[in-house]
C-alpha cells in the first residue's frame, strides 16, 4: 500500500482504473480468447496490467488504464469519442496508439506495427511490450486451437521484430520480454 502511495497511486487513481476494468469488461464480455479453452476475453487486458504492475513496477495510472483498454477500439464496438469522454484525451491518445488500421490487410498490419513501434509514446510502447509479452506467454502455453509449430514461430519472430524496434523504454519488461522468447517452439 505504501508504495501504491508513494507512486502517487491515490483514490481518483484507483478509482478510473476500477472504472477502466469495469468499462473493458463490459466490452469485452461476449468475447473469448482464441485458446482451446475460449478463456474470457477480459483475462487478457487484466494480464497486461498484471505484467506492469507486478513485474516491471510500472505504476502510471494513464499506462494502466489504456492496457486495460488497450483492445477495445480493435475488438468491440467501442469509438475513440466514448474513450474520451470517459477516460479523456490523453489515454484515449494512447490506445489508438496500440489499434490497428483494421480496414488494411492482416500482413500490412503487422508491417505497420513493426515500422511504428520505435515512434510511438513512451506509455504506448509500455502497453505494447506488454501485450507481446503475454501474447507470447499465450501462444506458448495455451495457444489459439489448430495453429501449427510453423505459425507459433512466425508469430514469435514477428512480435520479436516488433519489440526489437522499440527497445530502450523499460530494460525490466524488455528482459521479461526476452524471458517468453524462450519458449519458441523448436
Ligand atoms: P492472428 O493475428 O489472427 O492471431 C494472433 C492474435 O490473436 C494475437 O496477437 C492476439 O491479439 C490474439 N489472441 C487471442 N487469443 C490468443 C491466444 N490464445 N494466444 C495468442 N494470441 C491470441 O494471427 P497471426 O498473428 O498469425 O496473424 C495472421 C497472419 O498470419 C496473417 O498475415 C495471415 O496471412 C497469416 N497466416 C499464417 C498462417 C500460417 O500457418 N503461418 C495461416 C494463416 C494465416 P490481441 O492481443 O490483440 O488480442
Ligand atoms: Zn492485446
Amino acid at each position: 500500500m505504501k508504495k501504491a502511495l508513494d507512486a502517487g497511486f491515490g483514490h481518483a487513481e484507483l478509482a478510473l482504473l476500477l472504472r477502466a476494468l469495469a468499462f473493458s469488461a463490459a466490452r469485452h464480455r461476449d468475447q473469448r480468447r482464441k485458446d482451446a479453452g475460449a478463456s474470457p476475453y477480459i483475462n487478457h487486458p487484466i494480464a497486461l496490467a498484471d505484467v506492469l504492475v507486478n513485474e516491471g513496477q510500472v505504476h502510471e495510472v494513464n499506462v494502466l488504464v489504456a492496457a486495460l483498454l488497450h483492445d477495445t477500439l480493435e475488438d468491440t464496438e467501442t469509438s475513440p469519442a466514448e474513450i474520451e469522454a470517459a477516460f479523456g484525451a490523453a489515454i484515449l491518445e494512447v490506445v489508438l496508439e496500440v489499434t490497428d488500421d483494421k480496414n488494411l490487410e492482416k500482413a500490412e498490419r503487422k508491417r505497420l506495427q513493426i515500422a511504428h513501434a520505435a515512434h510511438i509514446s513512451r506509455e504506448a510502447k509500455l502497453v505494447k511490450l506488454a501485450d507481446k509479452i503475454c501474447n507470447l506467454r499465450d501462444v506458448a502455453e495455451t495457444p489459439p486451437a489448430h495453429w501449427s509449430i510453423e505459425r507459433k514461430r512466425e508469430y514469435f519472430d514477428w512480435a520479436k521484430q516488433v519489440i526489437d524496434a522499440l527497445r530502450g523504454v523499460h530494460p525490466v519488461l524488455e528482459a521479461v520480454f526476452d524471458r517468453a522468447c524462450e519458449k519458441r517452439p523448436l
